[in-house]
C-alpha cells in the first residue's frame, strides 16, 4: 500500500537525533515525516533525566546556535541548572541542566506537533525502499510504502535490542518498549558493517521510602544558568535540589558476593559499554582499592516520586539491585519502582559514514545517533542535526555541509567518527577537541549561527536577536578600546580599589580589564566608567575577548598553520614505502587507509605529528 504523499526527507525515530534531524530539514523547507515506533515516547530520555554537563553542554549549545530544538527544551523542562567548572576557565565551563523527564517529552511533542513542514506517523520502520543502492523510500510494519527523496535512520538503542537482569534477558528497545528486529534483520542484508555495543541504567526509586533528613543536599546555581541563547531563567519551571549518597563496604560486599550472577562477568553480554559511564559492578572491580563511590539523587518530575540514583546503573538481578540499594545510608527501606538493566543493540561502523553523515555505500541513506556508536542525548542531537541538513540539501542536489574541527565540537565528533570509528560508547569531553580554547559554550553562536541562517536553518527571531548581541559586543569592545582613565581622572580612588597596582599612567579601559584581578561587571559599577552593556551574553563575550585575547590569538594562528595543510592532496599513486624517514607501522597504515588529504592523514590512529612532517617534506621535495 502507498502512502498518498511523497517527503523530502524521512526520519526514523524519535528520540533525540530523530527530533533535531526531523526539525532541522523542516525548518530548511522540506517536506518532512518523522517516522516513530510511538508518538507517546517522542523526546523520551531513556537513562539519566539530565541534559549537558563538560562536552555535552558544548554540543548541546551549538545544536541551539543552528535554531535546534534541545535546549530550548530543557530551558522549559529542567527543574536544576548548574554552570560545572565555574572557577576555571571558560573553555571547560558547562552548563549542565536536571529534566522533569515528563515536562520534557511533552515540551518536545508539543514543539514538533506545531513544526511547519512536519508530519508525525506512528509506525514502525521495517524495510528501506532501494533502487539499486539508492534509497527512496521506507516500508513500515502494515506494509505501507512512504517514498522519500532521503531517510535518516536514528534508531537509538532498538536494533535488536536485547534487555539483561541478572540471567534473564528477552527482546526490547529499552524497557517498556518493542526491540527493532525486523528493521535489524534487513539491515544485516545490506553492505554495512555491523557490532553490538551495552549500555545500562540504574534501577529507579520510590522518593517516599527514601530518608532525605539524613543526606547531603545539592542546590542548583544562583543566578540560574539558562541553556538555550534565546532562553530566560523566568521560563524555567520549579527548581528542586539534588541529594548525594554514597556506596560503602557493605555495598561492594554485595557486589563481589555475586559477580557470578552479573550477565556481564558472566560473559552473556558481548557487547562493549560505556568506559565513561561504568555499572556499579564495573566501579567496584575497577577500583577495587576504593571503598565508597559518590551516588547522586536526582529527581525524574516534580509530578512523580521517582529518583534517579546516578552512578548505579547494574545489570544485577532484581534481588541483588535491592541489597545494593538498601545498604546505602537514606535508602534502607527504599523501594525499587523499575528495576536496573543492560541493554545490548546492534551498531554500525560510523567509518562508513561521510562527514555529511551519508553512508557511502548506499546513497541518500544517513545515520545518526546511537546507532552510529555514541552514547548520550547530546552526541545524538548533535548528529540528528547535522544528519537533518544534509539529508535536506541533498534532497535540494545541494553541496553537503559539515563543520571543521576548529569550528565545532559537532566537528570534531563526526570527524572523530567517520575517519577513526570506534570499538565503545562514543562520548563527547572537551579534551577531544585539540582547539578547546575557541570552542566555547559561550561563543557557540558567533561560530554558528551565521552559518545557520546560511543554510535557513535560522529564524527571524534568533538572527534578530544574535545581530543585537554582535552590535552590543563591537561597540562595546570599540568603547573599552577608547575610553581612557590616568592618575588624575575623577574615578581614579575607585579604579585603584579595585586593581592591584595603582596606576601611574594613562590606561583605556580594555587594558585594564585585561588584569586578573578587574572584572567587567566591577569596573562598570565605577560611575564614570559605565553603564555596563544591557545583554548579559554580550557583557560576558566581551570579557572574556578581552581576558583571552593572547591564547585565543595563539589557537587561531595554529589553525590557520594546520589549515594550510589540511587540504593539501596525497597524490594517488604514493606508495608510502618509497617514504624515507617514516617507521614500518606508520608505512603500512598510510598503505592501508589511503589518505586522500595531509588533513585525513593525520587523523589516523598511531600518525604522529612527526610523520605528518615527513611527509610534507618529502611532498615539497617530489614536487
Ligand atoms: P533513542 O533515544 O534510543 O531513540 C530511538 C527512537 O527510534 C525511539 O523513539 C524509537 O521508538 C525509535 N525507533 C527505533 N526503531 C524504530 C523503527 N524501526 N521504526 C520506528 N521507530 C523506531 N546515555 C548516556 O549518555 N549515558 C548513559 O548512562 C546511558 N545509559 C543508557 C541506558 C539505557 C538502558 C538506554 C536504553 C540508553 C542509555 N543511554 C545512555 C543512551 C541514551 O539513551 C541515548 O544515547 C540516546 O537516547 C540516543 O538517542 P537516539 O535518538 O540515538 O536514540
Amino acid at each position: 500500500m502507498q502512502y498518498h504523499e511523497q517527503f523530502d526527507v524521512i526520519v526514523v525515530g524519535g528520540g533525540h537525533a530523530g527530533t533535531e534531524a526531523a526539525t532541522a530539514a523542516a525548518r530548511m523547507g522540506m517536506k518532512t515525516m518523522l517516522l516513530t515506533h510511538n508518538i507517546e515516547t517522542l523526546g523520551q530520555m531513556s537513562c539519566n533525566p539530565a541534559i549537558g554537563g563538560i562536552g555535552k553542554g558544548h554540543l548541546v549549545k551549538e545544536v541551539d546556535a543552528l535554531g535546534g530544538v534541545m535546549a530550548q527544551a530543557i530551558d522549559l523542562a529542567g527543574i536544576q541548572f548548574r554552570t560545572l567548572n565555574s572557577s576555571k576557565g571558560p573553555a571547560v565551563r558547562a552548563t549542565r541542566a536536571q529534566a522533569d523527564r515528563l515536562l520534557y517529552k511533552q515540551v518536545i511533542r508539543n514543539m514538533l506537533e506545531n513544526y511547519p513542514n512536519l508530519t508525525l506517523f506512528q509506525q514502525a520502520c521495517d524495510d528501506l525502499i532501494l533502487d539499486g543502492s539508492r534509497v527512496c523510500g521506507v516500508i513500515t510494519q502494515a506494509g505501507i510504502r512512504i517514498q522519500s527523496k532521503t531517510v535518516v535512520l536514528t534508531a537509538g538503542t532498538f536494533l535488536n535490542g536485547l534487555i539483561h537482569i541478572g540471567m534473564e534477558n528477552y527482546r526490547g528497545g529499552r524497557a517498556g518498549d518493542p526491540a527493532s528486529v525486523t528493521l535489524a534483520e534487513r539491515l544485516r542484508e545490506l553492505p554495512l558493517r555491523i557490532g553490538r555495543l551495552k549500555t545500562g541504567t540504574p534501577p529507579r526509586i520510590d522518593g517516599r521510602s527514601v530518608n532525605f533528613s539524613v543526606l547531603q543536599q545539592q542546590p542548583g546555581d544562583t543566578p540560574v544558568p539558562v541553556f538555550s541563547f534565546l532562553g530566560k531563567a523566568e521560563q524555567h519551571p520549579r527548581q528542586v535540589p539534588c541529594f548525594i549518597t554514597h556506596t560503602n563496604e557493605q555495598t561492594h560486599d554485595v557486589i563481589r558476593q555475586n559477580l557470578h550472577r552479573s550477565p556481564m562477568y558472566a560473559g552473556v553480554i558481548e557487547g562493549i559499554g560505556p568506559r565513561y559511564c561504568p555499572s556499579i559492578e564495573d566501579k567496584v572491580m575497577r577500583f577495587a582499592d576504593r571503598s565508597s563511590h559518590q551516588i547522586f539523587i536526582e529527581p525524574e518530575s516534580l509530578s512523580s516520586h521517582e529518583l534517579y540514583p546516578n552512578g548505579v546503573s547494574t545489570s544485577l538481578p532484581f534481588d541483588v539491585q535491592v541489597q545494593i540499594i538498601r545498604s546505602m545510608k537514606g535508602f534502607e527501606q527504599a523501594h525499587i519502582v523499575r528495576p536496573g538493566y543492560a541493554i545490548e543493540y546492534d551498531y554500525f561502523d560510523p567509518r562508513d559514514l561521510q562527514p555529511n553523515m551519508e553512508n557511502r555505500h548506499l546513497q541518500n541513506l544517513f545515520f545518526a545517533g546511537q546507532i552510529n556508536g555514541t552514547t548520550g542525548y547530546e552526541e545524538a542531537a548533535a548528529q540528528g542535526l547535522l544528519a537533518g541538513i544534509n539529508a535536506a540539501l541533498r534532497a535540494q542536489d545541494k553541496d553537503p555541509w559539515s563543520p571543521r574541527r576548529d569550528q565545532a565540537y559537532i566537528g570534531v565528533m563526526m570527524d572523530d567518527l567517520s575517519t577513526l570509528g570506534t570499538k565503545e560508547p562514543y562520548r563527547m569531553f572537551t579534551s577531544r577537541a585539540e582547539y578547546r580554547l575557541l570552542l566555547r559554550e559561550d561563543n557557540a553562536d558567533l561560530r554558528l549561527t551565521a552559518l545557520g541562517r546560511e543554510l535557513g536553518l535560522v529564524d527571524d527571531v534568533r538572527w534578530a536577536h544574535f545581530n543585537t548581541k554582535l552590535e552590543q559586543i563591537e561597540q562595546e569592545q570599540q568603547r573599552l578600546r577608547t575610553t581612557w582613565v590616568n592618575p588624575s581622572s575623577d574615578c581614579i580612588a575607585a579604579v585603584n580599589a579595585l586593581v592591584q597596582t595603582p596606576l601611574t599612567r594613562e590606561h583605556c579601559l580594555e587594558e585594564l580589564l585585561r588584569r586578573p584581578e578587574v572584572t567587567y561587571d566591577a569596573l562598570m559599577q565605577i560611575e564614570a566608567l559605565g553603564p555596563r552593556i544591557p545583554m548579559d551574553q554580550a557583557a560576558e563575550q566581551v570579557e572574556i575577548q578581552v581576558k583571552y585575547a593572547g591564547y585565543i590569538d595563539r589557537q587561531q594562528d595554529e589553525i590557520d598553520k594546520q589549515l594550510r595543510n589540511e587540504n593539501t592532496l596525497l597524490p594517488a599513486d604514493l606508495d608510502y614505502a618509497d617514504v624515507p624517514g617514516l617507521s614500518n607501522e606508520v608505512r603500512i597504515k598510510l598503505n592501508d587507509a589511503r589518505p586522500a588529504t595531509i588533513g585525513q592523514a593525520s587523523r589516523i590512529s598511531g600518525i604522529t605529528p612527526a610523520a605528518i612532517s615527513i611527509l610534507l617534506v618529502y611532498l615539497k621535495k617530489r614536487g
